[in-house]
C-alpha cells in the first residue's frame, strides 16, 4: 500500500469531484462521479485511468458521470445496497460494517442515512481518511429529504467517533453559508469566529475551504455540538436531549 495521492475540484455549481490515486498499485478511484467531463479532465491531465467509482447516495449530482466513465475506463461501481436501484452501473453493493479494498487501501462503509435513506460514507482508516458525502460538511450537515432528524443525528454521531484527526471530504462548498448559520446559534465560540473569518478569506480567493477534519468540525460544528450548553440557552433547550436539540438546529437552518 502506497501513500494516496489526491486531487479534489470543483464541478457543477458548488459540487467536490475527488480522485484518489495510488502510485504503488497503480489503481485510481473516483468518489462519486458528479460529472464526467471535469473527472475526465483530471484523468486526462494526470494520465490515470479509472479503476473504481464509490458511490454515497443515489442523488443526480453525485452519479451524472457512472455510464459514461464506466464504458470509457471499464471501471467498477461501488454503491450502498439499499439505493442499488437507483445508482446507475452498481456493480459491487455494500452496507453498514462492510470492509472493502479499492487502490489496495481498506474503505470501511459506514451507514449515513438521512440526507437519502441509504447513503453511506467511506472511512479509510489506515489513511485517516473520510469521504462523507452530502452527510456531513464543513460547519453544516446535508439537508433531510429522506430519513428523519433522528436519522441523520445518529449518522453524524457516527462520524464524530471517529478519530478527531480524521481528514474529511465532502460534495459540497456550502461552507460560508453553514459559517453564517453556525454563528447565529454559537456566536461566542471563538475558534468558530475565527475559522468563519478564515473560511471567507479562503472564498474571496476562490479556494476550497474542504477537506476539514472531525476535530475540527467537533470545536465548529453546531450539528455536532448538540450537548453544547451556549448553544441549548441560545435555542432555549437547556434540558432537552441532544436528538432534540439536533432537529431544532436542522429545522432552523432550513428557514435560515
Ligand atoms: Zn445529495
Amino acid at each position: 500500500m502506497g501513500k494516496l495521492q489526491i486531487f479534489q475540484f470543483p464541478c457543477r455549481d458548488d459540487n467536490y469531484g475527488v480522485i484518489l490515486h495510488d502510485a504503488e498499485t497503480g489503481l485510481t478511484v473516483s468518489i462519486d462521479a458528479p460529472e464526467t467531463e471535469a473527472i475526465a479532465d483530471v484523468l486526462e491531465d494526470q494520465g490515470l485511468t479509472l479503476t473504481n467509482i464509490a458511490t454515497t447516495h443515489h442523488h443526480g449530482d453525485h452519479v451524472a458521470g457512472n455510464m459514461a466513465l464506466k464504458n470509457a475506463h471499464s471501471c467498477t461501481i461501488v454503491g450502498p445496497q439499499a439505493e442499488r436501484e437507483k445508482i446507475p452501473g452498481i456493480d459491487e453493493r455494500v452496507e453498514h460494517g462492510d470492509s472493502v479494498d479499492l487502490l489496495g487501501h481498506r474503505f470501511n462503509v459506514i451507514a449515513t442515512g438521512g440526507h437519502t435513506l441509504g447513503h453511506i460514507a467511506y472511512h479509510l482508516p489506515n489513511d485517516n481518511l473520510l469521504f462523507a458525502g452530502d452527510c456531513l460538511f464543513a460547519m453544516g450537515c446535508g439537508r433531510i429529504f429522506e430519513g428523519d432528524a433522528p436519522m441523520m443525528h445518529e449518522s453524524l454521531q457516527r462520524l464524530a467517533a471517529l478519530p478527531e484527526e480524521t481528514i474529511v471530504y465532502a460534495g459540497h462548498e456550502y461552507t460560508l453559508a453553514n459559517a453564517k448559520f453556525a454563528l447565529s446559534v454559537d456566536g461566542d465560540n471563538e475558534e468558530l469566529k475565527a475559522r468563519a473569518r478564515k473560511v471567507e478569506y479562503l472564498r474571496d480567493d476562490g479556494k476550497a475551504t474542504l477537506p476539514t477534519t472531525i476535530g475540527i468540525e467537533k470545536a465548529t460544528n453546531p450539528f455536532l455540538r448538540c450537548g453544547d450548553p451556549a448553544i441549548r440557552k441560545t435555542l432555549d433547550m437547556e434540558s432537552a436531549t441532544d436528538a432534540e436539540v439536533f432537529a431544532e438546529l436542522r429545522a432552523r437552518k432550513d428557514r435560515f
